[in-house]
């Protein structure tokens, strides 16, 4: 009777799961921002996790809407064959995404509202939403993640030793999407707690207040892991699908964003790392953690864990002062600047990113001026140079105390933004 019992509301549980996600919204221009966590989501359902729900044999028939112009086509596509290609073992497939052609059961890969993906086989015509702004290649491969049988990492029943729900700062809609499963209906196949996991929300996902974390690590937890990445597919991920799906474990296909091409990468934590404070302007950019001495401007924790560091230039006794920060010396070519920037006050400046070198002029190549939200904000500027340069990082500071501005995550590489 017990089982019967646990059997039907696993079956329940099972009959429309459905997560939505609050992945960025970004606008696809060459002078790219990522809007975080704007969207307006309908209440996700519940579901199980792992020991149902499967695909079988591990084929997951797929129909791509026409409606996407092939650029985005093209990166679905390149998501299907990473994951494949990562969870292979030895010269075996243990997943296969194929294009459908009579089957019954199949993801329909469309343009919705939002990202949201059903959890695991649900047999049918099941919707995988890629909507406007959630067409990067790891927002993809976490949706399909969501297909293949697999929730959220901070949903587990045992996320409580691990992460800090800070349930005041989210908006009763979204309370659920923070909902822990039980033991009965979900099984983590004796993975570890991984903050890596391209599962994990973000410390800000669903904040009511972006300036302040929805989800924060218990103290020594996360071990200087970024929370909430969507580069690439963690190993913990990779074991997770070849344990599901009944493979060998084999993590030695997994495919890692490239950090080859940095000139700069730096999160802040331990350092400036290869930046340089300037001796021409009149101050120096400052490194911190938590929040900003001067309440109503600057963050008050660093973009990605909330439990890191970010810099930032003070205000106070800086008024309509200048803090430059210059990276190393870059050859001629195509390169990104990616990063996050808080500038939140009633006084701000501004910040800029120039570019400078022997023989090339002075010049901003993005200004961002006056009072932004009150949150942290991605910004992805591509550059083609054509001599060598640097960049400068360059805090104008406006004229009042209220005009703090912060910079967290900062890249610097080769090529076209990824
Ligand atoms: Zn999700």
């Amino acid at each position: 009777m017990k089982v019967f019992f646990v059997l039907l509301c696993i079956g329940l549980a099972l009959a429309r799961p459905e997560i939505w996600d609050d992945e960025a919204l970004q606008i696809t221009v060459e002078d790219a921002r990522y809007f975080e966590g704007d969207i307006e989501l309908p209440k996700f359902r519940n579901a199980i996790r792992y020991s149902s729900g499967k695909w079988s044999s591990g084929v997951v028939p797929y129909v791509i809407s026409s409606s996407y112009p092939s650029s985005t086509r093209s990166i679905i596509l390149q998501a299907m064959l990473e994951m494949e290609s990562n969870t292979k073992h030895g010269s075996t497939y243990c997943i296969r995404f194929v294009p459908r052609t009579t089957e019954q059961n199949y993801i329909y890969i469309h343009r919705g509202s939002g990202c949201h993906s059903k959890i695991g086989h649900q047999g049918g015509q099941q919707e995988v939403s890629i909507g406007t702004g959630c067409e990067r290649k790891g927002t993809i491969m976490h949706e399909l993640n969501h297909a293949l049988g697999f929730w959220h990492e901070q949903n587990r029943y045992d996320r409580d030793t691990y992460v800090t729900v800070h349930t005041s700062n989210i908006d009763s809609i979204h309370q659920h999407d923070f909902a822990k499963h039980t033991t009965h209906d979900m099984n983590t196949l004796g993975s570890p707690y991984d903050f890596g996991s391209i599962m994990h929300y973000g410390a800000y996902t669903f904040a009511r207040d972006k300036s302040q974390p929805a989800l924060s690590p218990k103290p020594g937890k996360a071990n200087g892991v970024t929370m909430g990445q969507r580069l690439a597919m963690s190993t913990h991920d990779v074991e997770r699908i070849q344990a599901l799906y009944g493979c060998t474990r084999d993590t030695s296909h997994i495919t890692r964003p490239s950090t080859t091409q940095d000139v700069v990468n730096c999160n802040f934590d331990s350092g400036l790392c290869n930046l340089a404070q300037d001796h021409a302007d009149n101050f120096d950019w400052s490194r911190r953690s938590g929040h900003t001495p001067t309440s109503n401007t600057g963050p008050n924790a660093d973009h990605t864990n909330s439990a890191g560091s970010y810099i930032y230039a003070e205000a106070n006794g800086h008024h309509n002062n200048r803090a430059r920060l210059l990276t190393p010396t870059a050859p001629a070519g195509q390169y990104c600047i990616d990063f996050f920037l808080f500038q939140h006050g009633s006084q701000e400046g501004s910040f800029q990113i120039l570019a400078s070198g022997s023989r090339i002029r002075e010049q901003a190549v993005k200004t961002i001026a006056g009072s932004q939200a009150a949150e942290w904000k991605h910004y992805r500027i591509n550059l083609n140079v054509p001599a060598s340069f640097r960049a400068i990082l360059q805090a104008n500071i406006g004229s009042g105390n209220l005009a703090d501005v912060a910079i967290d995550d900062f890249s610097f590489y080769h090529g076209r933004c990824l």
